[in-house]
Parts: structure tokens; C-alpha cells; sequence
């Protein structure tokens, strides 16, 4: 069974063509600068073959049919007809109260998901522009939406709901959804595979960590705590957002600076965090390295980073009264030897021995932490492409 794997942006979608048969990747790729100039299709297939197609590609549908026709193409196809593949998979990334699980869209859904866009103006409305546009091109082919918020649709009011008049709740929905809920989901059964412990008895904080980080706790399987909010800037210090502040800071700031409340927001999401801090760049790797490099600023952001995500795994352990498990996934949870050194140090009263030679390790799956350790620390490199194409074959055989 070949499954597409969809998650369509407001000027770029990226995709991967599943083998379910072995879960292998046929083909994956990006299209790029969606209705702007210098349009071109990413491919990559085979063993590590790669090709640009330069096109202009005016709309989502033109670029979706580009991608349809390469996967085709007699020289460097991986299949032979369209049928073959059986079904779409779309990551969608709000899915309010409404969806609390995947679900394979019928037409009255798209009005619901359209009904939660204004809480993800950037994303959903692109979510359905793809859905929309393999209406027409694959008709007959049954679509499935995987939604990012709902892995922490089981969280508890005290978690999710904000300390605000009752009313915006009620009228408007603000409250805590979190995102990157296919990323927890995924690492956290996975990791249950790889100690051999049910994950309905455990308790794991994962820890996605890259340009947008969260951190979520996982009590018997399901999510209790997160730490994104109603959009994806509370929480931890990432790349180009600030994360938790003083929500008092806002008028301040706008008064001192002369700047409305869209410019704000604008800065909390674009121009804070690494790169708001250290004044180089919002990717972990160019501030890490400058601070290796003595730059002060770059050090400092550096250590807000990894406080914040120290100080979340003390609260989410205080929220499950205790920690089994600790994973880390995401560009910098996989990667950052250092990153993951400094979030776990002085942690060792809760139970955390964390082996430096294991930890010596990226990109791979691997207990980091010693035999002895107490709460036993994995890394995953997260895969949220194969929890959507997995998710549309569940839902398809039901
Ligand atoms: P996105 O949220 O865009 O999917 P990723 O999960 O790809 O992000 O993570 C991107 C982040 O991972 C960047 O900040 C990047 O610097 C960081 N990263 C990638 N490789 C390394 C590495 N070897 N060491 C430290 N950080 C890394």
C-alpha cells in the first residue's frame, strides 16, 4: 500500500511517498517559493538520488500536479500509475477542541477545520488549500487529517485553560492546545518499544527540541501537560521566539518603542529568542558555536535555552509526581551533545545518570543515560511523516 504524506504550507509543501508494505520512503521532497518567483520542485528518490526542477508553479495546485507527474516520470518515477497510491495523508496543524484523534476528512470537516483557522491563521488555511486541491486531482482517493494538537487533547482543564475571565475560553476558545503532538506521540510509544515497558504504566517527558520546541508530559500514554499554549510561542526559548515572558512586558514594550500590538507580536515570534538574545542567528548550531567562540551574548543565549527546558522537566515532573523516562528529539534534541549535557546536569536528585560516552551520539536512537540511572534518558529522532502515513493505513482498514 503506498500512502502520500502531504504537509502543504502557505508557500511551500513538503511530501514523502510511503512503501507501508515496509514503511520505506519512495520519494520525498520539498516544493519551494509556491506562487513566487524561482518556483522549483525538490526530489529526492532512489538511494540518495536527488534532482531540482526548476517551473514556474503558480499555485498549490499547479505544484501538486508537478509532483504527480514526477513521481510518474518514466526516468526517474518510483511508480508507474497513479492508483497506486491508495490514499493522502495530511499533517493539519489545528485541530481546536474539535479533533482529538486523525480522521479521514469528509466535506463537512473542512468547515470545522476552516471554523479553528483564525487560532492558526498562517497554517491551517494552506492545510486546506492541499485537501482541497487533491479533491479535484485524486477525486476518489480518501484523505486523512493528522492534526498536531491532538496528542494533548486529553489534557486536564487545570493544564490547558488560562488564568483569564472565563468568557475568552467560552467565547473564543483560548485556552492551551500545544502543538508537535504527532512528535510526542511518536517518540513516546517508541520509546516504550526500546525499554520494553508499557506505555499505559509510564511516566516520560519528551522533549522536542529545534526551531520550535516543547515539552510535553506523558502520564500512562497520554498527554497531561505541554508547554505551547494556544499558538506555538509560549514555552521554551526557541530560534526566532521568545517563549515565556511577562506578559506585562507587552505594553510596556509598545509604549517605550512606539509599536502596535501586530509589530509586537511580530518580534515575539520573528526577532526573540537565540536570535533575539544572542544577535547571530536563530539556529542553535551557528549561536552554539559562536559561543564556543567567546561570544558573550551567544553564551548567554545558550543558557536560556537550556534552563528553560531544565526548569519545564522539573515542573512536568512535579506534575506526574516523578519521571520514568526523559526522550529528546527534534534537530537539537538529536544532535546537541553539549545541549542535552547542560539540560540534565544537576538533575541527578531526580534519579538521572546520564553515560557520556552513550550520549556521544547523534541523530540515532540510543539510551543515553547508565544501567543504574533511575530514570532512563533516550534519544529519537522523531518521524512525524511515518505517524501520518501510519495513521491513514489505521484509518483506511477501519
Ligand atoms: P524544525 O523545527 O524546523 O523542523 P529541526 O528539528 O530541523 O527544526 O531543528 C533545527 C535546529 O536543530 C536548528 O536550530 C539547528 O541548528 C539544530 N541542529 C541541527 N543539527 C545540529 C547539531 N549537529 N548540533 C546542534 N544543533 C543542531
Amino acid at each position: 500500500m503506498k500512502i502520500l504524506v502531504i504537509n502543504s504550507g502557505s508557500s511551500s509543501l513538503k511530501y514523502q511517498l510511503f512503501n507501508m508494505k515496509d514503511e520505506s520512503v519512495l520519494a520525498k521532497g520539498i516544493i519551494h517559493r509556491i506562487g513566487i518567483d524561482n518556483s522549483y520542485l525538490e526530489y529526492e528518490y532512489g538511494i540518495d538520488q536527488e534532482l531540482t526542477i526548476e517551473k514556474n508553479i503558480d499555485d498549490h495546485k499547479s505544484g501538486i500536479q508537478l509532483l504527480l507527474d514526477t513521481i510518474l516520470d518514466k526516468e526517474y518515477g518510483v511508480i508507474n500509475n497513479i492508483e497506486e497510491i491508495e490514499a493522502i495523508g495530511h499533517r493539519i496543524v489545528h485541530g481546536g477542541e474539535e479533533f482529538a484523534s486523525s480522521i479521514l476528512i469528509k466535506d463537512s470537516d473542512l468547515s470545522k477545520i476552516e471554523k479553528v483557522s483564525d487560532l492558526a491563521p498562517l497554517h491551517n488555511p494552506a492545510n486546506i488549500m492541499g485537501i482541497k486541491v487533491f479533491n479535484e486531482l485524486m477525486p476518489d482517493k480518501p484523505q486523512v487529517g493528522v492534526f498536531d494538537t491532538a496528542f494533548h487533547q486529553t489534557m486536564p482543564k487545570k493544564s490547558y485553560l488560562y488564568a483569564l475571565p472565563y468568557s475568552y475560553y467560552q467565547d473564543y476558545a483560548v485556552r492551551r492546545y500545544g502543538f508537535h503532538g504527532t512528535s510526542h506521540s511518536y517518540v513516546a510509544r517508541r520509546a516504550a518499544e526500546m525499554l520494553n515497558e508499557d506505555l499505559s504504566e509510564i511516566k516520560l517527558i519528551s522533549c522536542h527540541l529545534g526551531n520550535g520546541g516543547s515539552l510535553t508530559a506523558v502520564k500512562n500514554g497520554k498527554s497531561i501537560d505541554t508547554s505551547m499554549g494556544m499558538t506555538p510561542l509560549e514555552g521554551l526559548v526557541m530560534g526566532s521566539r521568545c517563549g515565556d515572558i511577562d506578559p506585562a512586558i507587552v505594553p510596556f514594550i509598545s509604549e517605550k518603542e512606539k509599536l502596535n500590538i501586530k509589530q509586537i507580536d511580530d518580534i515575539l515570534n520573528k526577532k526573540s529568542g537565540l536570535l533575539g538574545v544572542s544577535g547571530i542567528s536563530s539556529d542553535f548550531r551557528d549561536v552554539e558555536e559562536a559561543a564556543k567562540n567567546g561570544n558573550e551574548r551567544a553564551e548567554t543565549a545558550v543558557e536560556l535555552f537550556n534552563y528553560r527546558v531544565k526548569k519545564y522537566i522539573g515542573a512536568y515532573s512535579a506534575a506526574m509526581s516523578g519521571v520514568d523516562v526523559i526522550v529528546f528529539t527534534a534537530g537539537i534534541g538529536e544532535n546537541s551533545i553539549s545541549a542535552r549535557n547542560e539540560i540534565l546536569a544537576g538533575l541527578e536528585y531526580l534519579g538521572i545518570e546520564i553515560d557520556e560516552n552513550r550520549n556521544n551520539c547523534r541523530g540515532q536512537e540510543q539510551i543515553i543515560s547508565k544501567p543504574s540511572s533511575e530514570v532512563k534518558v533516550l534519544v529519537i529522532p522523531t518521524n512525524e511523516e511515518l505517524v501520518i502515513a501510519r495513521d491513514t493505513v489505521e484509518l483506511l482498514n477501519n
